[in-house]
Parts: structure tokens; C-alpha cells; sequence
């Protein structure tokens, strides 16, 4: 039987609706600060979208082009100049960076309030304690919210994740702990693969490996979330073997239209709350 497919865009366009009356139900509009350095055309795509989606739904936006010669020292200053105006609610910026920057220093510079991607050591840790204080990268988050939509039970479920990285894998590890879920966490040195993806009740592939989840790994019945986001010949596919796989699952996002559009969405919530905790504190 047919997996039911779970449609990120449907999804992601409710979520900015809420996120829009909620805006507007505020007496100032949120603020989003972008940061662009260099001229990666996959990044000056995805910053454009997020001041589009910010426009869309009445978040103001404060785009900065620093130069891709920037050095670290104006980029620091940037940051710190961001994190004490008062009309800036969330900073996001870009990654990857140019390779003369030194990443790590400059997201930890970031104010953890301010922090709207998630990534500084302390919302990351925050996250590691279970303490809902914490800022939650957008796609863990969005992958949340899919699951909360398709009515997937998370408490007791048996979640197998595929990848563990700071920006996906392991945020998502510790939301679907969370949750209670039962959480197994795979990586490119796990032993047989297949055989503890066939476990889960929950499978979420986010290891950038085409096709890499085939029908074989894949338990009937299960739901499969797909984040993975790899550029072909034949356009953008994701890390699990769609066809084959949705004959087996009980529910499959697509590539494209499942947890991207979740991502750009939630960096909005995201957005949102940043505003009102500034706010209220
Ligand atoms: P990443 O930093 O490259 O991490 C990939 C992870 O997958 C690593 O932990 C790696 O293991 C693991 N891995 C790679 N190949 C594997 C294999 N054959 N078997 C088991 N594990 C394997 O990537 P990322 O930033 O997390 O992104 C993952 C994918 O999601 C990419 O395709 C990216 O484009 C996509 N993505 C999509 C969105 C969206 O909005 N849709 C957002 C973010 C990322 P090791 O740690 O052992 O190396």
C-alpha cells in the first residue's frame, strides 16, 4: 500500500499564517537581521527567501552585505553592534562562510536570545538539558511539527536518527528524547545500517547520501522523514529512495516540498518568540 505523503508546503504555509496574525497582533513588528557574507549563489538564494517569507508574514528585515573580504574582527563588530539594537530580535547569519572566517566564535558571539537558527553552544546546550528555554534549529524543529501534523505517536516510538550533525541530527535526537521517543542515533560509522533502520518507528534520514534509504531499511508501516537535500543531474532528491520506500512506509515527506518549506517557516516561529521573550523579560 501507498505511503500518505506529508506535505511540508501545506504545513509550512498554516504555520505562516499563525506566525502572521500573530505579528500583527503585536504593537512592534519583529525583527530579523540577515548576514550575507560572499557570493555563494546557493546562499544569496536562501537569504533572499527568508527576507521574502519575513515580508510575507510582517517580520522586518535588516539585511547586512558585509563584503566577502570581511575580516573577523567587522564581522565580530557586526554581530555585537546587532545584539544591542534594540529594533533586531533575531540575527541570523549565513553559513558556510567564506574560509578565511572562523565560524564557531562568530555564532557564539551571537546573543542566545537573539540566536534564531539555534546553532551557539548555549542554546545547543540548553536543548542537551531538555530546558525549553532553548532556541531550536529550524529543521529539527519543522521535522517536529511535520510529525505533531501527521499524528505520528512519538512517546514510546522507537526513532531511529540518521546523521549527527549540530544543525540537524543531534538537535533532532534530543527534540525526539523529548518526546519521549526511544532514540537510536546512526552515523557513518554505524554497523549495519539497515538493520537498525528496519527498527524504527520513526525514521528521519539526514545524512546528504542520495537515495541512501532504500525499501529494505525501512519497517512497514513506519513514518519517514526525509531531510536530506542533495543536488543531481535530474534536480534536487533527497536521502531516501522515494518510490520503492513509500510502497513500504505509513508516511514519507517528499524532496522537494516536505521539510525544506518546514525550515523556512520555522525560522519565522523562531523569529516570533525571540521577539516575545525579548519582550517580556
Ligand atoms: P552533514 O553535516 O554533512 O552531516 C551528515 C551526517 O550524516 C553526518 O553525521 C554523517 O556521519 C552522516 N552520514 C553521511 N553519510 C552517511 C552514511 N552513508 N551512513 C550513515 N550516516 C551517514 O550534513 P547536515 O548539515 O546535517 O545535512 C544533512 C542533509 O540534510 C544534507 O543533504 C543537507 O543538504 C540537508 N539539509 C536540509 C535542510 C532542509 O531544510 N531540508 C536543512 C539542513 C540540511 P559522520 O558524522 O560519521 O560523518
Amino acid at each position: 500500500m501507498a505511503a500518505r505523503v506529508i506535505d511540508g508546503k501545506a504545513v509550512a504555509a498554516r504555520v505562516r499564517e499563525r506566525v502572521a496574525a500573530e505579528v500583527a497582533a503585536l504593537p512592534r513588528a519583529p525583527g530579523l537581521a540577515t548576514i550575507l557574507v560572499g557570493e555563494d549563489p546557493a546562499s544569496q538564494v536562501y537569504v533572499r527567501m527568508k527576507r521574502e517569507d519575513s515580508a510575507e508574514v510582517g517580520i522586518e528585515s535588516f539585511h547586512h552585505e558585509p563584503g566577502g573580504e570581511v575580516s573577523q574582527a567587522d564581522l565580530l563588530a557586526l554581530i555585537e553592534s546587532l545584539n544591542v539594537d534594540e529594533r533586531v530580535d533575531g540575527i541570523l547569519l549565513q553559513l558556510p562562510l567564506p574560509g578565511h572566517l572562523d565560524q564557531d566564535p562568530l555564532i557564539a558571539a551571537i546573543d542566545p536570545g537573539k540566536d534564531v537558527d539555534g546553532l551557539s553552544p548555549v542554546n545547543a546546550g540548553l536543548l542537551a538539558q531538555g530546558r525549553e528555554e532553548a532556541m531550536v534549529p529550524c529543521t529539527p524543529r519543522g521535522v517536529i511539527e511535520l510529525l505533531r501534523e501527521a499524528g505520528t505517536e512519538l512517546d514510546g516510538a522507537r526513532a531511529v536518527v540518521v546523521g549527527r550533525s549540530i544543525l540537524v541530527g543531534k538537535p533532532l535526537a534530543a527534540l525526539l528524547l523529548a518526546e519521549n521517543a526511544t532514540v537510536t542515533h546512526c552515523h557513518s560509522h554505524t554497523r549495519d545500517l539497515a538493520a537498525v533502520c528496519r527498527e524504527a518507528d520513526v525514521l528521519v534520514a539526514a545524512a546528504g547520501s542520495p537515495a541512501l534509504i532504500g525499501a529494505e531499511m525501512v519497517r512497514p508501516g513506519a513514518t519517514v522523514i526525509d531531510v536530506g537535500t542533495n543536488r543531481g543531474e535530474n534536480g534536487l532528491v533527497g536521502d531516501v529512495d522515494f518510490g520503492p520506500v513509500s510502497e513500504v512506509a505509513g508516511a514519507i515527506t517528499p524532496v522537494p516540498g516536505g521539510v525544506g518549506p518546514m525550515t523556512r517557516a520555522m525560522l519565522l516561529v523562531n523569529t516570533l518568540e525571540a521577539a516575545r521573550r525579548r519582550r517580556e523579560a
